[in-house]
């Protein structure tokens, strides 16, 4: 899911078209409309940010 006001970095870009591989949306689009990618990319995209924060918070953990 892309955060508000944010396009989703769940796309790809197919270079030099700038079109999304995944769900063939412009780029120029994604960033006018906040366009989220297809479910599918969108869940691993939710997945891998889960991780990372989880990552950073065991990370912050740690160092204190
Ligand atoms: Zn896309």
């Amino acid at each position: 899911m892309s955060q508000r006001g944010m396009p989703s970095t769940a796309h790809q870009y197919d270079r030099p078209r700038g079109q999304c591989v995944h769900c063939h949306m412009y780029q120029g689009n994604v960033e006018a409309m906040s366009h989220n990618c297809t479910p599918e990319r969108e869940a691993i995209e939710d997945a891998k940010v889960l991780k990372s924060r989880v990552l950073a918070k065991e990370a912050n953990d740690h160092g204190e």
